[in-house]
């Protein structure tokens, strides 16, 4: 039979891999450098950093690193794809090539927090103005949009309160002002959200999360529709050496083989435990973007093909920040602190007030990031963590 183009999920684990000097294994090599050696002097003069089918010094690239790109493109369905030493750099660096002083952003009022300590830090002294919008905002964002509008930013469910932005109808307007779409698409790992497909020009990952899934190293990809989007970034990825270890690379390639059974699994454990903290009296809303509570509940069926591991419950009106830390300190197997995608589950309480001007809630919000323990486990702890909203108040020991 001829050999057909294998499915995405097949690809991750078959991809067409040239062989070196006959020697055949499952598993891709770790090529590191930092000089590489050219045939001759003409070939060193005639160099180019944006040849990927050569290679030219060991921040541009090696062998390792261009499987993971062209993997990561494949996946996505991109052009190609940049790599960066970690998810904030390639947040950073979908954004910078494309902003000039005097140019102006939008980006989504929950947007991943670092994002906005960019735009009060470098964007402000680079004179670019970085306004906030409603995630919710959908076509609406039009009226936001100005002549000096270069990106317009989409992070879809935010990480934290877990909105669903309506990203057909808001590529639809920034296109129509000539402005790019940038999609941060960590939550879905570029597999449930599309991102191409539905409008956006670049698609932004932390492979920090589900594609290294261990919790052992930070890297981010930035993906892009065309090939004009991708020198611009790679143009400044190299004027300023942003590269990644190729260790580091090697270990995002094993992870990715069993991101989507990972993701599928926490995805049926996930959804299991939020609808079972649905039930619990001490839950006033659960935010996952497949239950109804969420908002933009709607637009995430319509667009994504699936859920991930990450979500937040509100508690009840009288259970505030000491309530939640209570929680959050008498779970056993939930660790305190950053991220997810790794084998172990982590929990997180967020100061809401302090970076959003219309947050609703009086009761505090817990994000919880489900890993790989039994369910049973998880569910017991959750519990646990549900009796010590009733203990006494006071501060959490
Ligand atoms: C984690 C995360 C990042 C940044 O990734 P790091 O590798 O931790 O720097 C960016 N965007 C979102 C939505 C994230 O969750």
């Amino acid at each position: 039979m001829a050999h057909k183009k294998p499915l995405p999920e097949t690809a991750l684990i078959h991809p067409p891999r040239p062989v070196a000097g006959g020697f055949r294994s499952l598993v891709p090599g770790t090529e590191r450098a930092s000089t590489v050696l050219f045939d001759s002097v003409a070939k060193w003069r005639n160099r180019s950093g944006f040849d990927e089918s050569t290679y030219t010094y060991g921040t541009t690239g090696t062998p390792t690193t261009r499987d993971l790109q062209n993997r990561i493109a494949e996946w996505e369905g991109g052009f190609a794809t940049v790599l960066f030493p970690s998810g904030l750099a390639a947040v950073v660096y979908a954004l910078l090539p494309f902003v000039v002083p005097g140019d102006h952003v939008l980006v989504p009022a929950n947007v991943y927090d670092p994002v906005r300590t960019l735009a009060n830090g470098l964007l402000k002294r680079m004179n670019v103005a970085v306004e906030a919008y409603d995630p919710l905002v959908g076509a609406g964002i039009a009226a936001q949009i100005k002549p000096t509008t270069r990106v317009v930013w989409v992070e879809t469910p935010g990480s934290i309160t877990m909105e669903v932005s309506d990203l057909p109808a808001i590529a639809r307007a920034a296109h129509a002002a000539g402005a790019l779409v940038v999609v941060d698409n960590t939550y879905s790992a570029g597999w449930y959200l599309r991102a191409f497909e539905l409008g956006a020009d670049l698609s932004v990952h932390a492979l920090t999360k589900y594609p290294a899934g261990h919790s052992d190293l930070v890297m981010g990809s930035v993906t892009t529709r065309d090939e004009a989007t991708w020198r611009a970034v790679k143009d400044m990825a190299m004027q300023t050496g942003q590269c990644c270890a190729p260790d580091d690379i090697y270990l995002v390639l094993r992870g990715m083989t069993t991101m989507p059974l990972r993701i599928r699994h926490a995805e049926q454990v996930t959804l299991s435990l939020a609808r079972w903290l649905k039930t619990r009296p001490e839950v006033k809303l659960v935010l996952h973007p497949a239950l109804p509570d969420c908002p933009g509940h709607d637009i995430w069926k319509r667009d994504f093909t699936g859920s991930t591991g990450i979500f937040s419950i509100v508690l009840q009106d009288d259970y505030g920040a000491d309530a939640a830390a209570r929680f959050i300190e008498a779970l056993q197997y939930f660790g305190i602190g950053a991220s997810w995608g790794g084998s172990a589950s982590l929990a997180l309480t967020y100061d809401l007030d302090r970076s959003r001007s219309h947050w609703p809630h009086r009761g505090a919000l817990v994000r919880l990031a489900i890993g790989f323990e039994d369910e049973r486990d998880l569910r017991e702890d959750l519990e646990r963590g549900l009796a010590a909203l009733h203990h006494s108040e006071g501060p959490a020991q």
